[in-house]
């Protein structure tokens, strides 16, 4: 089997089980892209990795290899390796979360998703770039120097999880585990031409996911194609007792769901088309591929209904109060007593435990963080705590309200995902509510709970960039994204003659990044 970078995880599995290549073979070949394209943020490389872990990807694809030989692989991916987005712990890899106040940490255990990978059998090939604590939708907010995005190696790759996107975008690894508090699964997804899903909150453990936003982080897949997403998300989710708010009810069938979708066929599906999350703010490029798809979906036998969720316009500032509010008090623990980097203050003998909090948290937070962090206490305080955290709540209340009323009309609604392609580095850096706006579309989603797929649309501009349309399910329903998102995503690829992401003109056929 030749270009093994290129095959879907499917096809590979497929592979695999076929006797037709190896997991050392395949692994290997992604380890040699990622030492071919990645480098680091200064050499201009995509940047998507913040470590690999060749030696031990070997080890898990040659133990996955015996198993395989042996007749008995753990699963159906048993083999295929994956990266992980820095803010999921890994014991023994290095877990940062993009921040310099983790540089160093190895933590003793692991996250139950990445417990789950492990024993279905993927090598795990490293962890991947994000933006500090997974605030922001550039990858910019990164200690670590940002992520560049494979279609142009100037322009960002969507935020927090870049590094997630571009690796599989860059054929540096057929999968990735991302997480979305806001949208940052979907955003890099609908920017680099890759496919990105958010679980129903609860679908996927969050255990051992370093909390931003408790009530908000999901974590998901990050893929090429909607059926590897689907095979992905049965492997990492169902209930863990290890968290809390873990759903206790089997997953729906998902891959089942994928399958039956890539037949092209909606009939009897409702599909609202959101009159909220469209028009202004809306690059003109993203709106026409986004009807384009509506249009297919009609045409696959769905049917279309306009819904209206009149709140999902105050989505964004309830967000940005709700965020903050727990990301204070999640990155509280940072003390440098107890949590993360000590630094000592300068001139100072005898430092109070206070000086050494203030100058460790001085140095080990970004501007982004320090900024959230302001914004969140202050919305807590008791002076203000009704006026704006309370306040939001009840926004929030109104916004799950819109979507039970547009799930009443329709099985699914959509969107396109973001609402412009991929800007260039530096562009939004100094504007945060620039930045904030690229999530007006995935917000709703998380405020309410709601699982959401990105598939991507097609090339949205003058210079050729991808962009992506949304699909949302009620809660619990994830198995009509994937029957929704394979159907559309067949009749796109039937369109374009080919997957979008073979027209990516940073990406040479011969496997370089230009
Ligand atoms: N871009 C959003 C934010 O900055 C979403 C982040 C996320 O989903 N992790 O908060």
């Amino acid at each position: 089997m030749s270009g093994l970078t290129r095959h879907t995880a499917a096809e590979l599995a497929d592979a695999l089980a076929a006797g037709e290549t190896t997991s050392v073979e395949i692994t290997r070949a992604h380890l040699d892209r990622i030492a071919e394209v990645d480098g680091t943020a200064a050499s201009g490389g995509v940047h998507a990795f913040l470590h690999v872990d060749a030696e031990g990807a070997l080890a898990q694809a040659r133990a996955a290899d015996e198993r395989r030989a042996a007749g008995s692989p753990a699963s159906a991916l048993d083999g295929v390796p994956i990266a992980v987005k820095d803010v999921l712990a890994t014991e023994g890899l290095p877990t940062t979360c993009g921040s310099r106040i983790l540089e160093g940490w190895i933590p003793p255990y692991d996250a139950t998703v990445v417990a789950r990978l492990r024993r279905a059998g993927l090598p795990i090939l490293g962890k991947t770039n994000m933006d500090e604590f997974a605030m922001g939708s550039s990858t910019e907010h990164s200690a670590y120097g940002p992520t560049r995005n494979p279609w142009d190696l100037d322009r960002i790759p969507g935020g927090s999880g870049g590094g997630s996107a571009a690796a599989v975008a860059a054929f540096e690894a057929p999968l990735a585990i991302g997480t979305d508090t806001g949208g940052s699964i979907r955003q890099p997804g609908a920017v680099t031409g890759t496919v990105g899903v958010k679980p129903t909150y609860g679908g996927v453990s969050r255990y051992g996911l370093v909390a931003l936003a408790n009530s908000l982080d999901q974590a998901g897949p990050v893929t090429r194609t909607v059926l590897d997403s689907a095979l992905l998300h049965e492997v990492i989710g169902g209930h863990d007792p290890l968290d809390s708010t873990s759903i206790d009810q089997p997953l729906p069938p998902l891959v089942d769901a994928a399958r039956r979708g890539a037949t092209g066929d909606l009939t009897g599906v409702r599909v609202g088309v959101v009159r909220e999350l469209g028009g202004e703010g809306y690059q003109p490029g993203v709106l026409s591929r986004f009807q384009e798809s509506v249009d297919l979906m009609v045409k696959a036998g769905a049917e279309v209904v306009e819904v209206s969720c009149p709140h999902f316009v105050h989505a964004l500032a309830a967000y940005y109060l709700i965020l903050p509010a727990e990301a204070s008090s999640n990155l509280a623990k940072f003390d440098a007593m107890r949590y993360g980097r000590r630094v000592l203050p300068d001139g100072a003998d005898n430092p109070s435990a206070e000086q050494v909090m203030r100058a460790s948290r001085d140095a080990g937070f970004g501007d982004e963080v320090k900024r959230r962090i302001i914004l969140g206490t202050y919305a807590l305080s008791s002076g203000y705590y009704d006026a704006y955290y309370g306040q939001a709540q009840k926004v929030r209340t109104l916004i799950s309200r819109d979507f039970a009323a547009a799930f009443e009309k329709a099985d699914v609604l959509v969107s396109p995902t973001a609402p412009t392609t991929a800007f260039k580095l530096g562009e939004k850096l100094d504007d945060p509510i620039a930045m904030y706006l690229n999530d007006l579309a995935t917000i709703p989603a998380n405020l309410a709970g709601v699982p959401g797929i990105s598939v991507p649309s097609g090339l949205a501009d003058e210079d050729g960039l991808p962009a992506g349309v949304q699909v949302l399910a009620p809660a619990l329903a994830d198995d009509r994204l994937y029957r929704v998102g394979a159907a559309l995503e067949a009749a796109l690829v039937d369109k374009w003659g080919g997957p979008l992401l073979d027209r990516a003109p940073a990406l040479a056929t011969n496997g370089a990044v230009r």
